[in-house]
């Protein structure tokens, strides 16, 4: 078997000269070998600084070859790496360093203040690095800390065992929770991914959206390195930039969210660039609306493929081919290579599998599912359970599978509202409100009610629009039962969302139970 550090290594055993990295903003353009030496280097200073196998190393960056510099050289030392959201704020950054009880942390610029203002309570940190030149007189220089390195591979033994990284996720309820991957899952995903999107050697990826998550950086940097495929990698994501990239550096490959690829496909539609060099975009995190797709199709390339999942199963763990993206609006595919799915009633065990067709909780099975939340036993066994030798994760997504087996996520379980006994899935209701001209915005939770258990109640952002209007608007529209229709409308000027943009409901829900975990 291989660990992380090892699918780097065998790389350049074969292609030592193939461009490995490319980073305009720092004019970084390292090969394979190139990167490596750097990587160990790193790795080698890291040791030198007290990081050993199993410790724990933060990062608050936004992409750069820095960010992964740093991956590869915590996976070569056996170190855990703790990739968290560049926009978190001092309280955030707070809760995930002392719970993973990091021992480094990595930042620049951008996260300085963050970082500064967290400091004073981060009672596990030894060392802090900072990658923009001189920082505060807390930190080491990053470029200084690399150069004092040895540029021999570090001689740690890393198993495939091993934790290669704890990735918190943001979560839609309460508080953050580690997700603890092992070196294997990784290799098990590159395999699955390269597979899945036939990656080539020739590749030429843009890493565009941020790699502390793990869609970017699973789905799309690691398969390439595994590869020996090249990555151009923008600092932030900006539509017109980007398009030159790929111009520039002839992209054959993106991953992006629906919103990004809307961007991209609007920009080009008025800029003369070439982007004929792109075969293949990968989206998620959400279907792509019809439209996004003809323009993308229109102004970029043909083909596209969706993955569904969860930082908890590696992420991708159901693939939409770009053969099906037209005849099946809306779906998310099949279970990709190595995984199963299953359908559930919600919380209920494994064998409890609805008819074909009816909604319940989406289950996944793979090899590269987490281990564990870390230092969450309950939570860990309220995800994680086993049937007949099958380990299944339990998404907390709902959702239902056509007569071919195809998935359509519907909803969040967390967000399944029961009134009267009927179950309302709060999107449907989102998506006719949504369809109101005035209507920016719109969130809808149950709330408690005597009579009914719970009722629908809708949160707007919107100009110009009464109660009233809304209501009329949806009896109108036809498209909403009775019993589904809110019987309340609430103003507001935003809706609370976490760091990756996910509406937290349970923040306007009044009788918040969410709050549990
Ligand atoms: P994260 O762990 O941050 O990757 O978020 C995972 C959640 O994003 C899932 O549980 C889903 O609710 C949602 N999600 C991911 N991919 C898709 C998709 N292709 N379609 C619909 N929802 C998705
Ligand atoms: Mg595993």
């Amino acid at each position: 078997y291989t660990t992380v550090g090892e699918t780097l290594e065998q790389t350049v055993a074969r292609y030592p000269d193939r461009e490995a990295i490319v980073y305009p903003r720092k004019d970084h353009r390292f090969t394979y070998a190139e990167f490596d030496e750097r990587v160990n280097r790193l790795a080698n200073a890291f040791a030198d600084r007290g990081i050993e196998r199993g410790d724990r190393v933060a990062t608050v960056l936004h992409n750069g070859s820095e960010f992964v510099l740093t991956v590869y050289a915590c996976a070569k030392l056996g170190a855990v790496i703790t990739p968290l959201n560049f926009r978190l704020a001092a309280g955030d950054i707070e809760f995930i360093v002392s719970d993973a009880a990091a021992e480094l942390v990595v930042f620049e610029a951008a996260t300085r203040e963050a970082v500064t203002a967290a400091r004073p309570e981060l009672e596990s940190v030894e060392e802090y690095v900072y990658i923009d030149g001189e920082g505060p007189s807390y930190a080491r220089e990053f470029d200084a800390l690399l150069a004092s390195g040895d540029a021999e591979r570090p001689s740690v033994d890393v198993s495939e065992d091993d934790t290669y990284a704890f990735i918190y996720t943001s979560g839609t309820t309460g508080r953050p929770k580690g997700v603890v991957h092992e070196h294997r899952d990784m290799v098990d995903h590159n395999l699955l991914c390269i597979a899945e999107m036939n990656v080539t050697r020739d590749d030429v990826g843009l890493s565009v959206m941020p790699l502390y998550h793990c869609a970017e950086l699973h789905c799309s940097l690691f398969p390439r390195v595994q590869r020996g495929a090249t990555t151009v990698i923008l600092h932030e994501f900006d539509p017109a930039v980007a398009l030159d990239a790929i111009e520039e550096y002839d992209v054959s490959f993106l991953f992006a969210a629906p919103t990004a690829w809307n961007g991209l496909s609007l920009t080009a539609a008025d800029r003369d660039v070439d982007v004929s060099s792109l075969r293949l975009g990968l989206y998620g995190a959400a279907p792509m609306p019809e439209q996004v797709l003809e323009n993308c199709r229109e102004h970029l390339c043909e083909d596209y493929i969706q993955a569904y999942g969860m930082t908890e199963i590696g992420p991708a763990g159901v693939f939409q081919r770009p053969e099906d993206q037209l005849s099946k609006q809306g779906c998310a595919g099949l279970p990709a290579l190595n995984h199963e799915l299953r359908i559930v009633e919600p919380d209920a065990d494994p064998d409890r599998e609805v008819a074909q067709g009816k909604i319940g909780e989406i289950l996944i099975a793979g090899p590269c599912t987490m281990r564990e939340y870390w230092n969450r036993p309950d939570a860990t066994a309220r995800s994680l359970r086993e049937a007949d030798g099958t380990t299944w994760y339990y998404t907390g997504d709902l959702g239902y599978r056509d007569a071919d087996g195809y998935l359509y996520v519907v909803d969040r379980k967390d967000d399944l509202i029961v009134s009267g006994g009927e179950n309302i899935y709060p999107a449907e209701v989102e998506d006719v409100l949504f369809s109101h001209d005035g209507v920016e915005a719109a969130a809808v939770v149950g709330e408690p009610d005597e009579e009914w258990g719970e009722r629908v109640v809708a949160y707007a952002v919107a100009d110009g629009v009464t109660a009233d209007d809304l209501d009329a608007f949806a009896l109108e529209s036809d498209q909403l039962a009775d019993f589904k229709r809110p019987r309340e409308y609430t103003f507001v000027e935003e809706l609370p969302t976490n760091p990756s943009g996910k509406v937290q409901k349970f923040k306007l829900r009044r009788s918040d139970d969410a709050a549990r975990d």
